[in-house]
């Protein structure tokens, strides 16, 4: 029923925001973590046109493992298992190595889900928009350089999913990347 989604929802919401509640993001300001997966679900809605609840629930979840003591095992119990399957999709593996972890995000992406490409668009385009309004403390502009050439190569993995997001990532990628 429409009061149980929206119900959802918020359980979600605010599930994301107790976990994120004592992270940071790395721009100037130290804006509230939770701020991104919120924005994240809200491009896939206000941008993408995506009204899928198991996507919605998905991108409001998708940082809790890689950054917080949050389990899959209580996203399954919490959010049932489709919105679990999705987030385990976008999770990095923390136990590898970053240049590995960068590496294997390249080589995944266009193995995994439809659902699970639609939050990588989402992420990726609110991470970018984030760089291209401030740089974070302690990062040069090369840093900036290889992360948008690195995101565009995630990106290149996720294409012919949804037509407006991957739009707005080439306006970014045409600003911030080398032309082939
Ligand atoms: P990080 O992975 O450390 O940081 C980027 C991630 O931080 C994003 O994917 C995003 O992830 C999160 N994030 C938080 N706040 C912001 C924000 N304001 N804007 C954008 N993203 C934000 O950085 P790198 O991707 O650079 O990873 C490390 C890699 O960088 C290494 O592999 C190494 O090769 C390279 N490196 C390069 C250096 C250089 O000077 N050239 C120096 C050091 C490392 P999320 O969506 O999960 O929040
Ligand atoms: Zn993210």
């Amino acid at each position: 029923s429409k009061e149980e989604l929206l119900s959802f929802v918020i359980k979600c919401a605010n599930f994301a925001a107790e976990k994120h509640r004592n992270q940071r993001r790395k721009d100037i300001a130290q804006t509230p973590y939770i701020n991104h997966p919120l924005g994240v679900a809200n491009i896939l809605i206000q941008e993408g046109n995506v009204f899928e609840p198991v996507v919605i629930l998905a991108a409001i979840l998708h940082d809790t493992v890689e950054d917080t003591d949050t389990t899959f095992a209580e996203i399954e119990k919490e959010f049932g298992h489709k919105v679990c399957q999705i987030v385990q999709e976008v999770t990095d593996d923390k136990t590898l190595s970053k240049a590995e972890r960068k590496r294997l995000q390249i080589e995944h992406a266009p193995n995994i889900s439809r659902e699970a490409k639609l939050v990588k668009l989402a992420d990726k385009l609110y991470n970018l928009r984030d760089l291209e309004k401030s740089v974070p403390i302690g990062w040069t502009n090369e840093r900036v350089k290889e992360y948008f050439e690195w995101a565009k190569a995630v990106i290149d993995g996720c294409r012919q999913t949804n037509p407006a997001l991957e739009r707005e990532l080439d306006i970014l990628f045409a600003r911030n990347c080398d032309t082939i």
